[in-house]
């Protein structure tokens, strides 16, 4: 499991996550930032920190956002 920044992020891009991230796997964006699937180690603590709450573990995000969890991934892909 992996947690998945959804579409609240877009354009808020609040950052609190990455301060909070404890092996700063959460990367910025263009649109909105980013968590590495592989360096996330399932701590929970970027859930908590978001006020927009567009952080979800990867088997619980909302239906409608399903296709941030491969946003995610791709975003990783050619770096
Ligand atoms: Fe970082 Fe923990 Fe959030 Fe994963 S769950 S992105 S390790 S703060």
């Amino acid at each position: 499991m992996t947690f998945v920044i959804a579409e609240p992020c877009i354009g808020v891009k609040d950052k609190s996550c990455v301060e909070v991230c404890p092996v700063n796997c959460i990367y910025e964006g263009e649109d909105m930032y980013y968590i590495h699937p592989d360096e996330c180690i399932d701590c929970q603590a970027c859930e908590a920190a978001c006020p927009v709450q567009a952080i979800f573990p990867d088997n619980g995000v909302p239906e409608k956002w399903q296709s941030f969890i491969e946003k995610n991934r791709k975003f990783f892909e050619n770096k």
